[in-house]
């Protein structure tokens, strides 16, 4: 009889939105956890960081209508620590901040599970930064108050107005635009002066965000007037008046932008990293995953006898990768490829070998077959041309043929190597991002377009269709997608550049 093992469960803060406001902590844990159990305001985009086979349980609640009760929410965590080794609870913002993890926490500690917790960056003060509203600041306030704008029906926790308008310095609402008129009215008969500034900021930190500015007095009808619901945090005080000069989001080019980057899991960062860097929300959804060839054996003969080759061609960053990897599981020394000279089909793939330790010898700037073998051609004389040459071309299990067909008819020998292949993405949740809406979705190769209608997926609406090049453009046509930005290098910068200029013509 086997034992049963006690497993641990991690109450981990997911920040406001903003991928980015993960701790690292936090994220390790994600990485590595068997099962999460999430709430509505948890980052849905964060489920991408768990291995593949973890189970995520959905325990949104949404005000008014619980999903789950507090009570089945904390039997279901003594559970799934019953069941798997590494369970996190996935919290918005920081856990014991109005999340309720305080009763989770007693509820496991009564239980005998073992638990941690993983503080969080809250809303309360993540969204007034985000609004250029500093929670302190010597000037204008030097202590700040965090309050709940709820209260549960039926219990006897009525907020402290008296106090809340007593006290000095900044106040921070959570949970409070239910009811935000009703509340600036009670804080005003409470004594707090109607002309005290006041903003609410909503869906904080994410490309959604709105933020209201008014006054004690006026901000409910502000509030009313452009629709703003929950979730949304009100802050309070003097410090609301720095707004306008420290909003330094409103600067980024991509603030507002929500965009969906449909690369492998593993890619998808230096694309995220930019679009970020600018701004924008980035959500990964990778529709693609790189396993290996078909014909595992030839792959390994191919790398084998690599070192017998006059050119290494390559046409893709996972082709270099795949190489290297099988590579140096057959020979320990980078030298052993001997004096090959290398061809890479763009910056993307060069930059990879770099990473390897090699320069190219050709390279088009823009990542297309055609410009390679073009390439190839201008370059002739400086290596004597390409007749009786042996070329090794390492490359995906579906690839074009244009290269083969170019470089034998320009009399080389060529050998292949395919090094892997791509499938569709494993994710459930693909439909769940897309329904939160996008305003651009990226893709940077032809497969990922593919791959994407194979999984089901369909454009959000209003959202625009961005290709790395006219190959991708093609494919996407195909599908019925037309593509409104293409990027004009085919290279990653390129395809952010034409992002970014998309966005500065359409929002002028
Ligand atoms: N533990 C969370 C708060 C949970 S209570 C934290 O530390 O942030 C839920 C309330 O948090 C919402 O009603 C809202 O007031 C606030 N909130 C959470 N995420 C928010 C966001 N992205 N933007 C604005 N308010 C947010």
């Amino acid at each position: 009889m086997s034992v049963k093992r006690q497993g641990k469960v991690h109450l981990v803060g997911a920040g406001p939105g903003d991928l980015g406001l993960m701790t690292l902590r936090g994220r390790e844990l994600l990485e590595r956890a068997d099962c999460v159990v999430y709430d509505a305001l948890a980052p849905r985009a964060m489920l991408g960081w768990c291995k593949e086979g973890c189970e995520r349980i959905d325990v949104g609640k949404r005000a008014g209508q619980h999903a789950m009760s507090q009570q089945e929410i904390n039997e279901l965590l003594v559970e799934c620590a019953g069941r798997h080794e590494c369970t996190v609870r996935l919290k918005g913002g920081d856990p014991y901040v109005f999340g309720r993890g305080g009763e989770e926490a007693a509820a496991l500690q009564a239980a005998g599970v073992p638990f941690d917790v993983v503080p969080g960056v809250s809303s309360a003060i993540a969204g007034p930064a985000y609004a250029g509203i500093p929670v302190t600041h010597r000037d204008c306030g030097s202590q700040f108050t965090i309050f709940t704008g709820h209260t549960a029906p039926g219990k006897d926790n009525v907020i402290d107005l008296q106090s809340i308008a007593a006290v000095h310095g900044t106040r921070v609402m959570l949970m409070g635009v239910d009811r935000l008129a009703d509340t600036m009215d009670g804080l005003q008969r409470a004594g707090l002066d109607g002309e005290t500034p006041a903003a609410a900021v909503q869906w904080a930190t994410t490309a959604r965000q709105r933020t209201v500015q008014a006054t004690v007095a006026t901000l409910g009808q502000a509030a009313r007037d452009i629709a703003l619901s929950s979730p949304a945090v009100v802050v309070i005080g003097d410090v609301v008046r720095l707004a306008p000069l420290l909003d330094w989001r409103k600067r980024m080019p991509l603030a507002g932008k929500r965009i969906v980057v449909t690369r492998t899991r593993k890619q998808a960062g230096t694309l995220s990293k930019l679009l970020r860097d600018l701004g924008a929300e980035v959500v990964e959804l990778p529709t693609l995953r790189i396993v290996p060839p078909s014909d595992r054996q030839s792959f390994a003969k191919a790398v084998v006898n690599s070192p017998h080759h006059d050119w290494l061609v390559f046409t893709s960053p996972n082709g270099v990768e795949r190489f290297f990897e099988a590579f140096f599981s057959v020979y320990e020394d980078l030298r052993e490829l001997g004096g090959a000279r290398i061809a890479a089909l763009g910056p993307g793939t060069a930059e990879q070998l770099r990473k390897c330790g090699l320069m190219v010898d050709v390279m088009p700037q823009k990542a297309v077959a055609e410009e390679l073998i073009a390439e190839f051609d201008r370059k002739a004389e400086e290596f004597g041309g390409l007749e009786h040459s042996r070329v090794l071309w390492v490359h995906a299990q579906k690839a074009r043929e244009v290269i083969r067909r170019e470089l034998e008819k320009r009399k080389a020998i060529v050998d292949e190597c395919i090094a892997y292949d791509v499938a569709p993405g494993e994710i459930g949740y693909g439909a769940a991002l897309l329904e939160e809406g996008a305003d651009v979705i990226t893709f940077t190769s032809a497969s990922a377009a593919m791959h994407f209608r194979r999984m089901g997926l369909e454009l959000p609406k209003n959202c625009c269709a961005a290709s790395m090049g006219p190959v991708t453009t093609a494919a996407l046509g195909e599908l019925g997608i037309k593509a409104q930005i293409e990027a004009e290098l085919h290279t990653i910068p390129s395809l952010v550049e034409a992002i970014t200029h998309w966005t500065t013509r359409t929002s002028s």
